[in-house]
């Protein structure tokens, strides 16, 4: 643990936090010894792939620990911009842009908005490092207006993501434009944010008048990025309560990292620790193959091992999917491993959590007529 020096109220207040954020080596360097790969990374990302922190993020560092998980995460590395890592990957590996800026409509019912390049903190790991070196902009009214426009008029759409950047880093008098506007459509009925906040600086939600607002335009849901237990803390802890208790649901998405989260036994201590605080581990991704963070991915051999690891060991709502996103926008498709180990006509045979092997007919053995 990193100390800062602030009161209680200042720790406890999101634009605190976001005012104080560590933006250059020489602030970090006032709490943290940096290696020599980080000095260099952060000179050598400037403008690219920039840095910053809120303190209430980096205080959960252990400055001891080299590979600490929230570390690697959050400062910069020389890697991110060797060629042995820039060779690999594209910066829109999952071809997000298109005729509107800002919108994804990649499956039918659902769109993505991004409505801000602004983060809290910039994940070295993002799939939207691309936008990085646009720097911290939120998006217009017209801008906003043009995607919701499309969304209006696009009436398959049932489902709309409202990601980033960080989403609910808008004022509260354009998230609440924003959620008025899309109610007003018909056919929405599920309105997702994807935010980070609740990991990075889940003081945003201590904020009672957004969280009037998140309410009032229920249903809205809350996909979050928890990707390591240190990230679990009594203030993510009561953000995740406030949230909770508008009635709207927290899911976690976590991404596969290397040197972060990839083991078998940190995936448990995680999700673990998520369903106690009662947020439903949804995915667990694979790495995609971004421009600037392929040293971030294990291999999808590595990814079935941890999922084989968890079945058995937690209750079935902490195993999350593990999807690989398709290039090229082709979508998400859920990686499972396999327990059906043969078959002969209707018998087939199983493999348990446990390493037994059980035959079982599982098919109906009558046909009963259809029902007229
Ligand atoms: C991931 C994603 C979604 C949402 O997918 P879910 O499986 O419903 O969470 C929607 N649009 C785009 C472009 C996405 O990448």
């Amino acid at each position: 643990m990193i100390h800062f020096k602030a009161t209680r109220e200042e720790w406890r207040d999101y634009n605190w936090q976001i005012r104080n954020r560590i933006k250059t080596a020489q602030q970090l360097r006032k709490y943290i010894k940096l290696l020599p790969e980080e000095e260099r990374g952060i000179k050598k990302t400037e403008g690219l792939y920039p840095l910053a922190i809120t303190p209430y993020y980096l205080s959960l560092m252990n400055p001891e620990n080299v590979n600490d998980p929230i570390r690697l995460q959050a400062i910069p590395r020389e890697v991110e911009v060797d060629e042995s890592v820039q060779r690999f990957g594209e910066p829109d590996a999952l071809r997000e842009e298109g005729e509107i800026p800002g919108l994804t409509h990649r499956y039918p019912d659902r769109v993505l908005m991004s409505v801000t390049t602004f983060c809290a903190v910039y994940c070295r790991h993002c799939m939207r490092k691309r936008i990085f070196a646009e720097g911290e902009r939120a998006k217009s009214l017209q801008e906003i207006d043009r995607m919701i426009d499309y969304i209006k008029a696009h009436e398959e759409v049932r489902d709309v993501l409202i990601s980033g950047g960080e989403p609910l880093s808008l004022s509260n008098e354009k998230i609440d434009y924003i959620l008025k506007r899309l109610r007003e459509i018909k056919h929405v009925e599920i309105i997702r944010f994807g935010t980070r906040l609740p990991v990075l600086a889940p003081q945003r939600f201590f904020d009672e008048e957004l969280m009037d607002i998140l309410e009032r335009h229920s249903p809205i849901w809350i996909n979050t990025h928890f990707n390591h237990r240190n990230e679990i803390t009594e203030l993510s802890e009561e953000a995740v309560d406030k949230i909770l208790r508008r009635g709207i649901p927290v899911n976690n998405q976590t991404v596969l990292l290397k040197g972060v989260n990839d083991s078998g036994e940190e995936m448990l201590k995680l999700n673990r620790e998520l369903l106690r605080i009662k947020v439903k581990p949804q995915y667990l991704f694979h790495c995609d193959p971004i421009k600037g963070a392929v040293h971030f991915r294990t291999s999808l051999d590595r990814g079935m091992e941890i999922m084989e690891y968890l079945r058995g060991k937690i209750s079935g709502m902490g195993i999350p999917t593990y999807a690989v996103d398709l290039p090229g926008g082709k979508g998400k498709v859920p990686i499972s491993p396999d327990y059906i180990v043969s078959r002969e006509g209707d018998r087939f045979t199983f493999r348990s959590y446990d390493g037994s092997f059980v035959v079982y007919e599982v098919n109906s053995p009558i046909n009963f007529p259809e029902p007229s």
